[in-house]
């Protein structure tokens, strides 16, 4: 089965390709297909994992997946959650978004965070029951970057079962703890239920 991502971001489509390898899915980026980038203006992560499902399986005529994540930060209300890729402004940076999280949080003691990710699966841009799945991960934010893996703002996110940074795990390991597995071992249970992908009839 051929599904697109509808989106670009490298971290992400190389942990959701792993995660989807038991599944006989080829899982092929937007931008190969000339799919340019959706817009997400709005305040929740479902809607614009929704927004962007859409966009890319209208654009492609395909299923598409989409994943809308972020962390969010007790002390900050919340924040950076849907605004985390650009948390720092334009053009995207992991490195300015974190530098930017540490100055915000310098002189705060309650460090707790989580990751979340909202994946939702469209079978086509009209689709009126889209698969949406969801994974949480909680942990703390870290006082300096830690680690050399992952993406975003692994280096800053301490996992508190391994004591370490999420930048420091191997990539099997975060996937089996973080919210994008969890969101999408949620999914795969949905889509073993049966009857959800295109050409199962039901
Ligand atoms: P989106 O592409 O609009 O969903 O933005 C996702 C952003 O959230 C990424 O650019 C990262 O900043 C952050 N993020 C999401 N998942 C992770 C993760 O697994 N590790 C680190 N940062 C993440």
């Amino acid at each position: 089965m051929k599904l697109v991502l509808a989106s670009d971001n490298a971290g992400k489509l190389k942990e959701l390709a792993a995660l989807l390898m038991p599944l006989d899915i080829a899982l092929i980026p937007q931008g190969v297909l000339g799919v340019p980038e959706a817009e997400e203006p709005h305040a929740t992560f479902v809607e614009n994992a929704l927004a962007k499902a859409r966009h890319a399986a209208r654009w492609t005529g395909l299923p598409a997946l989409a994943d809308d994540s972020g962390l969010c930060v007790a002390a900050l209300n919340g924040a950076p959650g849907v605004r985390s890729a650009r948390y720092a402004g334009t053009p995207k940076s992991d490195a300015r978004n974190n530098a930017r999280l540490l100055e915000v949080l310098r002189e705060v003691t309650d460090r707790r965070a989580h990751f979340v990710s909202v994946l939702v699966l469209a079978r086509h841009a009209d689709d009126p029951q889209p698969i949406v799945a969801e994974g949480e991960w909680h942990g703390e934010i870290l006082h300096a970057p830690r680690g050399e893996g992952g993406f975003g703002y692994d280096p800053l996110f301490l996992d508190p079962e391994s004591g370490v940074a999420s930048a420091e795990l191997p990539p099997e390991t975060k996937n089996q703890r973080s919210h994008r597995g969890k969101a999408i071992a949620a999914l795969l249970e949905r889509l073993r239920a049966g009857s959800l992908l295109p050409g199962q009839g039901g």
